[in-house]
């Protein structure tokens, strides 16, 4: 384990700091200005473009609104660039131009951190697909065969994958209950949240072409927190036989913070003990997962935030380096933003499960949240947030919250041209 690198920018340096200078996670940010990238120190913003035109670090496309030319260079250009910046963070190395470039994290606004070119969402919790195959089918059963074998995923939609802090409409959809005669068009009434996290690639792999898992270890740039919101009534009447369509399409959250590769490197851990042997293209060839606390707050509409699961990336039975060596063995190219959504995370026990569906089981165990309400699936004003952080010995690598609040439905075509 690495010790915490100490920086000039004091906040960078306290012991429960998500940013300190061993993480320097990328975004986008705009301070009534264009928005262009930057990374995060202490309770600073660093604006890379800023840094860029200074001749302090080579071209590497911040002024974009978007990381993904930076994504598309390669762990060389990572490497160098976060050595750049780790060196101009320093203890000691304070300049006037690099004090120039910081604003107070407060005081910008933060965007959706790269294009996000497609969207692939995978299942690869293995307590969650128990959970919800006890709940849909029945616990002897629970894991579909395929399971142990593939990550198994769906294509997901890029257009509504936005960042922490946009909020949006309860879904509509097509319902129909076990008990209803026909399907009504009508506001989702199984509004839940799935505790993920997000594999940014940074490298692409042409049409045709498979890849190894450690090629796709090295095509991935970082990770984000990400929340794949889910209508589950809309969801249990259209998945069969193609998987989840509208009832996922509707919103996905990430957080802002693309935490690297390489920041998280030190908390690298193995992958749970394998049942069935892996195929080639997908074995084990080294610890791929990492070790992330994760959980998940929620406060009804004027209510305090609190916790209603706690539970780590580790359990995952699949790393999303074997998800996308997976991905690509087909012949489907991957691009630079392609975002894989790991599938939900949750541990082994109760308080430990990622979704709604499993800490209610099925709406048949409400929730009590922190003024007395309780829940079973999201009601309207409802903020859910999710966090994360590997912990280090005396420091942090926090992602920052994602967060979204559920506002009503829409369920007229108001402002249309
Ligand atoms: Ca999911």
């Amino acid at each position: 384990m690495t010790d915490l690198i100490r920086s000039w920018v004091e906040t960078a340096n306290r012991a429960d700091c998500p940013f300190p200078l061993n993480n320097l996670p990328f975004g986008v940010f705009s301070a009534g200005d264009a928005p262009r990238c930057a990374v995060a120190i202490g309770d600073k913003v660093l604006d890379l473009a800023a840094l860029q035109s200074a001749g302090l670090l080579p071209e590497s496309g911040f002024h974009e609104p978007a990381l993904n030319t930076f994504m598309g260079k390669g762990k060389g250009a990572w490497q160098d660039v976060r050595d750049k910046l780790t060196d101009l963070l320093r203890a000691g190395n304070e300049t006037d131009a690099v004090r120039a470039a910081l604003y107070d994290m407060a005081d910008v606004a933060m965007h959706l951190p790269f294009q996000v070119t497609e969207y692939t969402d995978f299942y690869a919790g293995r307590q969650h697909a128990f959970n919800v195959g006890s709940l849909f089918r029945d616990p002897e059963n629970a894991l579909p065969p395929n399971w142990l074998h593939i990550p198994i995923g769906y294509n997901g939609r890029a257009s509504t994958v936005v960042v922490t802090g946009t909020d949006f409409n309860r879904p509509m959809g097509q319902l129909k209950g076990p008990q209803d005669d026909a399907p009504s068009l009508g506001a989702s009434r199984r509004l839940d949240i799935e505790l993920e996290m997000g594999a940014v690639v940074g490298i692409p792999s042409a049409m045709g072409e498979q890849i190894s898992v450690d090629e796709a270890d090295d095509m991935i740039f970082g990770y984000v927190l990400l929340n794949d919101w889910s209508a589950r009534d809309i969801q249990a009447w259209e998945y069969q036989p193609l998987g989840p369509f509208q009832s996922k399409a509707f919103a996905t959250t990430i957080g802002c913070w693309v935490v690297t590769k390489m920041a998280l490197d030190p908390f690298r851990c193995d992958a749970p003990k394998r049942e069935k042997e892996l195929l080639p293209h997908i074995k084990d060839t080294g610890p791929m997962l990492y070790d992330i606390d994760l959980s998940v707050t929620m406060a009804a509409p004027g209510g305090k935030p609190k916790i209603i699961c706690e539970t780590n990336y580790n359990t995952l039975y699949f790393s999303a380096a074997q998800q996308l060596a997976h991905h690509a063995s087909s012949g489907c190219a991957m691009r630079t933003g392609d975002l894989l959504g790991s599938g939900t995370i949750s541990g082994p026990e109760k308080g430990m499960f990622g979704s709604l569906l499993e800490m209610t089981w099925g709406g048949r165990d409400p929730l009590t949240l922190d003024g007395g309400e309780t829940r079973t699936f999201l009601e309207d004003g409802d903020t859910l947030a999710l966090h994360g952080h590997a912990q280090g010995d005396g420091y942090r690598i926090g992602f920052g919250p994602c967060v979204g609040t559920i506002l009503p439905a829409k369920s007229t075509r108001e402002g249309r041209p």
